[in-house]
């Protein structure tokens, strides 16, 4: 294997510029979930902070803890999938904001901070459509008037209101916003307005100001990864950060063999011709992906220890990650999430 993920940290700066310039005066949430997207959750919460980003979104709370133990105390950090008691315990002790949307885990966590003697700030998720893990428009006054008397009791401190919308259609997505705008009346009205209201994530954030309330949680943007069937990166003023590169192990009469294969993350399905990656002479077919190599058609010079681009900026001819997700019916993230551990991520600034 030969292959290795270049990390721009210095275009993740940039980047995270764009989105907060774009989005303000909302605050940014950078997401990192996934190991950063695949980018590696440490030197990205690190860059990030050191940026000002003050708000980090980790998925599950074990990787909310990571991030804590990198940062240490300051920063708020967002984690919304929490299944049992020990990660309602992992999230008091690593001081982290959690998302709730179940009334039982409401509960649950009282009963955590009390035994902890804490003050858990809650973000109560309402289900706006989607029906991923958020309280039913129907059993929504009932949970609020609940989060209420706990945090009189002083359990929880209520401080956000959010959901998650799918951003794929713009009346879809309106009609998550009258639900949500309804679930924000109902918290006041149970005398617990939240002070961060969220419900966009990158292409909302961007193309949607009315959804942007008081923070948007972003990931795929802040990566430069744009979404499918949307404007390109340089139309938003962002540029990929990643760039996976492998070298040349052989060269042959048509093509010439590279070090990277499905083994290290790369999608079978990307071979056949369709996809272009980045050689010294622009871009060139990839023809098949097998297990540790994969066969890219041939250019004038190609030499063993040559570099082939299979995603990155686009700079020699390769496609950008979402380029290649859309030819095999997936979305950019998924491309960069699933380069392997394997592969050794270097960074630059
Ligand atoms: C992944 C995720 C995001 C970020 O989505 P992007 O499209 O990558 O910006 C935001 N909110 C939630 C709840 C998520 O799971």
């Amino acid at each position: 294997m030969t292959a290795r993920l270049h990390v721009d940290l210095a275009a993740l700066t940039a980047n995270l510029d764009r989105v907060r310039e774009t989005v303000a005066p909302a605050e940014l949430m950078l997401v990192v979930k996934d190991d950063a997207y695949g980018h590696g959750l440490e030197p990205v919460v690190r860059t990030a902070a050191a940026a000002g980003v003050n708000w980090f979104g980790a998925f599950d709370t074990r990787t909310g803890a990571a991030v804590r133990a990198v940062l240490g105390k300051g920063p708020r950090i967002f984690a919304w999938i929490a299944a049992s008691r020990h990660d309602l315990d992992t999230a008091i002790a690593a001081d982290l904001d959690l998302g709730i949307g179940d009334a039982d885990l409401l509960e649950e966590l009282a009963d955590a901070a009390h035994a902890a003697r804490a003050t858990v700030r809650v973000h109560l998720k309402i289900d706006t459509g989607l029906h991923r893990n958020g309280v039913r428009p129907e059993a929504w006054p009932a949970f609020v008037r609940r989060a209420a008397e706990l945090q009189t009791q002083g359990a929880i401190d209520v401080v956000g209101v959010w959901s998650h919308i799918a951003e794929a259609s713009d009346d879809e997505d309106d009609d998550a916003r009258a639900v949500y705008e309804w679930a924000l009346g109902e918290a006041a009205a149970a005398g617990i307005p939240p002070s961060v209201r969220h419900l966009a994530a990158s292409a909302a954030s961007f193309a949607r100001p009315e959804f942007r309330y008081d923070l948007v949680r972003v990931g795929a943007f802040c990566y430069g990864i744009r979404s499918s069937g949307g404007p390109s990166a340089g139309e938003l003023g962002l540029r990929p950060i990643a760039r996976l590169e492998a070298d040349v192990t052989a060269v042959h009469h048509e093509n010439v063999e590279v070090g990277i294969g499905a083994l290290h993350g790369l999608p079978t399905s990307l071979g056949g011709g369709r996809v272009r990656v980045g050689t010294s002479e622009g871009g060139r077919h990839l023809e098949l992906v097998g297990e540790t190599h994969s066969l890219v058609e041939r250019w004038p010079g190609a030499a063993v220890g040559d570099t082939v681009t299979v995603f990155g900026p686009g700079v020699r001819g390769e496609g950008s990650s979402t380029d290649l997700a859309e030819l095999i019916g997936t979305i950019g993230e998924e491309i960069a999430v699933r380069v392997s551990p394997l592969v050794p991520r270097a960074y630059e600034s």
